[in-house]
């Protein structure tokens, strides 16, 4: 690394998030200048392939003008306000009101926040606000499972269920109770039915609320699909149990899109494909294609009205963020909308999801392939030692970082998470680009097996 160069001011200077500081600062980072469509391109002009959209979070890909203009208009005519006490601005609103008409049915309710982790912490507040709004101060645990992510701040973190981003940091805080994560492949125990694994973890849930006591038990918070866990497709019947059971001891259903939404999975809303009906829904990434920061929390009518009638009682409702619902990053968020709607991004998920997993499963029979999953436009490949016994490679995770390495090698840049190679690519992605990317992933794949 030259001295002076971007390379090495940033090694210097730059804490990267969720990054072994060490070895970025022995190989120093890749430098992104550029991106169109599904591509970018790194300071010495070479090309990648973004598989994985960014972070899973690039819908429309990387040069939507349409979004450069419609952020240039909100800059020139109302660049920042804010939407405290009693102001409002036109994105802000005209979006709440987008929101709950593309949301499952009932999320009539919309609060704006900066980022994911931010309104999965909201979210958790929102919740200890309402019961105790409505006298159960006791009810504030929440359930969430092993491999969820739903952010790194210090409740969000806490949700989360990967060691990753808890070790070290004193999380998960003693709210959370974590269950198993709902994949079959890896958590079935041998000679176990699907059905029957489905049944063990409804159990477990049952077992848990009744463990800790119903009335301290507030909520459940899962990811449709989950994505940064290794993108893991619950088995069928797991999302109407855990429903079932939620309502029987009146635990809140807390539905994580943020990877999931806006077409992710083939629907506009992953509740859609996995028959879900949240009482509250958090959504980010895929909002604004990721070209501004936001998210938001939609929720039902009861909890809103408990709420309101506190901030009543109390005087204010005292949460918010000076950038949250931005007028930037809202007018963004319409106009993403509107392009997906337009050119029927959802549909097109759908089919292009079909595509790539046809692609996938020619590698079905690759020794080193162990499960194929995923559904619409996410999938993950993980690399086994050995198929037969679905034996890990060891040390785990050693295989997913030099293929992350190689990949780049090939102009492909994808997820290693533990030895899962996640797929995520734009949703403005063609047959013949998913055609390129899958021969870029078989030779990663032939260099490192
Ligand atoms: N929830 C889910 C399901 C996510 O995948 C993520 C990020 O990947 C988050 C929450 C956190 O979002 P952010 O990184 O914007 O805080």
């Amino acid at each position: 690394m030259l001295t002076n160069s971007l390379q090495s001011l940033d090694v210097a200077h730059h804490i990267h998030p969720i990054t072994n500081l060490r070895r970025l600062e022995r190989q120093g980072p890749i430098v992104i200048d550029r991106g169109q469509g599904i591509y970018v391109y790194d300071d010495e002009g070479r090309e990648y392939i973004e598989a994985m959209a960014g972070l899973w979070s690039v819908g429309l890909g990387f040069g939507e003008q349409r979004l450069v203009d419609a952020a240039t208009k909100q800059l020139e005519k109302l660049p920042y306000y804010h939407v405290f006490s009693q102001k409002a601005h036109a994105p802000s609103a005209l979006l709440a009101a987008k929101l709950t008409e593309l949301a499952p049915a009932g999320l009539e309710h919309v609060f704006f926040t900066n980022s994911g982790a931010e309104a999965n912490d909201s979210v958790v507040k929102f919740v200890w606000y309402y019961n105790n709004a409505i006298g159960r101060p006791e009810k504030k645990k929440f359930l969430a499972r092993d491999g969820g992510y739903h952010g790194i701040t210090v409740a969000a973190g806490s949700l989360t269920g990967l060691q990753t981003n808890q070790k070290g940091f004193d999380l998960p805080l003693p709210f959370v109770r974590h269950l198993s994560r709902p994949h079959f492949y890896r958590a079935g125990l041998p000679g176990e039915t699907e059905e029957a694994f489905t049944e063990r973890l409804l159990k477990e849930l049952e077992d848990t609320i009744l463990a800790e006591g119903p009335e301290t038990v507030a909520a459940f918070i899962g990811e449709p699909v989950m994505g940064a866990g290794g993108v893991l497709v619950p088995p069928k019947g797991y999302w109407a149990g855990v429903q079932e059971i939620c309502r029987k001891y009146d635990v809140l259903v807390v539905a994580d899109e943020v990877i999931n939404g806006f077409g992710r999975l083939g629907t506009m809303f992953g509740c859609e494909t996995l028959g879900i009906e949240p009482d509250i829904l958090v959504c980010s990434k895929q909002i604004t294609s990721s070209y501004q920061p936001l998210a938001a929390v939609l929720m039902k009518d009861f909890i809103y009205q408990a709420m309101a009638d506190a901030s009543e009682k109390l005087g204010v409702f005292g949460h918010g963020y000076t950038t949250g619902a931005h007028p930037v990053s809202t007018a963004v968020a319409l106009e993403n909308l509107a392009i997906i709607e337009e050119r029927d991004l959802v549909a097109r998920s759908k089919e292009l999801g079909a595509y790539m997993h046809a692609g996938l499963a020619k590698f079905a029979d690759h020794p080193h392939v162990g499960e194929i999953r995923g559904i619409g436009l996410i999938a993950a490949v993980e690399l086994v030692a050995d198929k037969a016994t679905k034996a890990k490679f060891e040390p785990f995770g050693k295989v997913g970082l030099r293929f992350f390495d190689h990949a780049h090698e090939h102009g492909l840049i994808v997820r290693g998470i533990g030895d899962s190679i996640a797929f995520c690519p734009p949703m403005i992605i063609t047959e013949a680009e998913i055609d390129e990317m899958l021969r870029r992933f078989k030779a990663t794949l032939d260099d490192i097996t």
